[in-house]
């Protein structure tokens, strides 16, 4: 993995396993935005686009989680094939939405989405992709943002590690000067979670609800502190955790119940 280097148009192709296809959908609507990046690369697979298939590609962008048995098989290929892996969104970088489900048994998911016809698929918990492959970057969010696509395809063309923002969104929302929705009695993810959105949803009066994923060193200290500040405890974000985070929502409880108050 991680074999950056400068590339002169590369072959990039898209993938897409469980997902809304919504970041593929920004995808085409970046290239409309930024038709220059068609010079720069040569798509050879998106099946939102286009009908053509291969099986050499350079840069491969992956978008949604793994939940079946042959999904491991598939994301095998692509990483044996690409030099570059590219996590697109968060289904596929955290294993988003998709997860919501491992929080209940199984069998009971299944029978509720499919029926007496449960046994017809193979489905099972949901995964990033990275639980399955080693990935060499990830573009965040529900969707993703679509400069950030722009950027990071630029940094890999250069041959350099996509830069993602790694600070947290109270950073950004502070900096737009919102008034803190703790103080407007609702809760919000923003000490912990990763900037890089515009703090859109505290602008618009939201709590934040993780979907670009957590900072990696994320001050779960500071967020308690917040929460009993507020009359709160840690067990009142984890519903908000758990609409993009299920899949790692068991470890940062653990981790949020060994930290110091
Ligand atoms: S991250 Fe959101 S927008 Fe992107 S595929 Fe998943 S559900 Fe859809
Ligand atoms: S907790 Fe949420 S609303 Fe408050 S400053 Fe941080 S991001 Fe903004
Ligand atoms: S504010 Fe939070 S939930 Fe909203 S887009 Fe940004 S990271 Fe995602």
């Amino acid at each position: 993995m991680a074999q950056y280097e400068r590339y002169i148009r590369p072959k990039v192709a898209f993938f897409d396993f469980t997902s809304c296809e919504g970041c593929q959908l920004t995808v085409l609507d970046s290239l409309q935005t930024s038709p220059e990046l068609l010079d720069m690369i040569e798509i050879v697979e998106f099946r939102e686009a286009m009908s053509e298939r291969s099986n050499e590609y350079q840069i491969a962008f992956v978008e949604g989680s793994c939940t079946r048995p042959a999904d491991e098989e598939r994301l095998k290929t692509i990483r044996s094939t690409a030099s570059l892996v590219i996590a697109l969104g968060a289904c596929a970088h955290l294993g988003g939405i998709n997860a919501i489900k491992n929080l209940r048994p199984l069998p009971e998911v299944r029978a509720d989405v499919y029926g007496d016809k449960a046994d017809w698929y193979d489905t099972y918990a949901a995964r990033p992709i990275s639980a399955v492959i080693d990935i060499d970057g990830f573009i965040p969010g529900c969707p993703i943002d679509r400069d950030e696509f722009i950027r990071v395809v630029k940094m890999l063309l250069q041959g350099r590690q996509p830069i993602i923002p790694d600070h947290p969104l109270c950073i950004e929302c502070k900096l737009k000067e919102n008034v803190c929705l703790y103080l407007r009695g609702k809760i919000c993810l923003g000490p912990i979670v990763r900037a890089g959105c515009g703090a859109i949803c505290p602008t618009y009066g939201d709590g934040c609800e993780g979907c670009r994923g957590l900072i990696t060193n994320p001050n779960l200290d500071s967020m308690k502190m917040v929460l009993e500040e507020h009359g709160l405890s840690f067990e009142e974000v984890e519903q908000k955790l758990s609409m993009f985070m299920a899949y790692q929502t068991a470890g940062i409880k653990s981790e949020a119940e060994g930290a110091t108050s």
